[in-house]
């Protein structure tokens, strides 16, 4: 990294960690054989529609939020997780716990097992408790689709060989936070600690077990201006599917507690993207997207002055068109919404650099 990016990377660091204050000791005392969430909904499933479940296991967390690097700017995903070590068998029941919320559904299933971090970080899932889940799938002849969440640095040939060999033929895809293309935006306004050859070394590793990436990009980091943040998701998108990515799921920031990003909210110095500009991002990614990479987004919040939104009037109509196109990959969904407040999101485009003030 070079010295002025180092430097600038310290000060967000800084001001991550002091965000996320005392979080870390509040966390909630829960119960280790639970996990932290689990739902069910309909989803695209290869190229049919079935059912997704997914489940967040009750971990100690990602070790990069842990760490002295303070996590990322946005995420207070470690909130979710328990302050002492879950052991192997309580992951374990866990997730059988979640599994049986699919009792009653038919195939195809998409099972997605989200940690608040990394599913093949040995210290948050050891080795044991992951291959347990894995065969527990394995039996299950429903289950077409299974999306499993790391950081790069945890994706190698021998634990995705050992993946590949436990779900036989099943359509694998790993979960990765690209979050942006560009290095300078991911160090600087995200914090996320890893580099653009990072995830292009795990994705071709992927490649090689035949296991997709499903890209995580991110619609509006702080320190960005809406029309910036709009363009850099575009690219984004683009230089995920120029790499090969399976999925791309687009994910529009939200206000979460004990984050960078709701220390610059409060005082006003931060806005979640305007759903317009989610609307204009899948519009582009759908306008050149080939057969082969989905482009999925559920904007969390959305419509809520937390979430991606537009004026109030138009937001659940505009949420539900994203939904629907999600599902159905059908960009007709995307055209011919309009409200008067598209507007003042061109105004913003155009002038909130100039003003330098940030349009709420
Ligand atoms: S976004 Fe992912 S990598 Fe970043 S702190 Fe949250 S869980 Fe960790
Ligand atoms: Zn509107």
């Amino acid at each position: 990294m070079e010295e002025s990016l180092r430097r600038i990377n310290e000060v967000v660091q800084k001001a991550t960690l002091q965000a996320r204050g005392s979080s870390l000791r509040r966390r909630k005392k829960r119960d280790p054989t639970r996990p932290s969430a689990k739902w069910v909904a309909p989803a695209r499933v290869g190229r049919e529609q079935g059912t997704a479940l997914a489940i967040v296991l009750s971990t100690i967390g990602c070790a990069h939020a842990r760490s002295d690097s303070g996590g990322c700017t946005m995420c207070s995903y470690l909130l979710d997780g328990v302050q002492e070590k879950p052991t192997s068998e309580q992951i374990v029941n866990q997730f059988k716990f979640a599994m049986a919320k699919l009792e009653t559904k038919t195939a195809p299933l998409s099972v997605k097992i989200y940690t608040s971090g990394s599913f093949l970080d040995d210290e948050e899932i050891p080795a044991e408790a992951r291959s347990k889940i894995l065969r527990i799938i394995a039996e299950d002849e429903r289950i077409r689709e299974v999306v499993l969440e790391s950081r790069p640095e945890y994706v190698n040939a021998s634990i995705l060989s050992d993946i590949r060999a436990l779900l036989g033929d099943r359509a694998i895809e790993i979960g990765m936070g690209l979050e942006s293309a560009n290095d300078t935006v991911r160090t600087v306004c995200i914090n996320k600690n890893f580099d653009l050859k990072m995830f292009t070394d795990a994705l071709k590793t992927a490649k090689n077990f035949n296991i997709g990436m499903r890209a995580y990009v991110l619609l509006k980091p702080p320190l960005l201006t809406e029309r910036d943040a709009l363009l850099d998701a575009i690219s984004t998108v683009q230089e995920a599917r120029a790499l090969g990515a399976t999925t791309v799921s687009l994910n529009p920031v939200n206000v979460q507690k004990d984050t960078l990003v709701e220390k610059l909210w409060t005082r006003g110095n931060y806005r979640p993207p305007w759903l317009w500009s989610v609307v204009e991002v899948l519009r582009e990614a759908s306008s050149a997207s080939d057969e082969w990479m989905k482009i999925v987004c559920d904007p969390v919040a959305g419509g809520k002055k937390r979430g991606a939104h537009n004026c109030g009037k138009c937001d659940n109509d505009i949420v539900e068109a994203i939904r629907q196109f999600s599902l159905s990959q059908d960009p007709a969904l995307l055209q011919n919404l309009t409200c008067d407040c598209i507007n003042q999101w061109e105004h913003v485009l155009k002038h909130e650099d100039i003003s330098l003030v940030v349009h709420r």
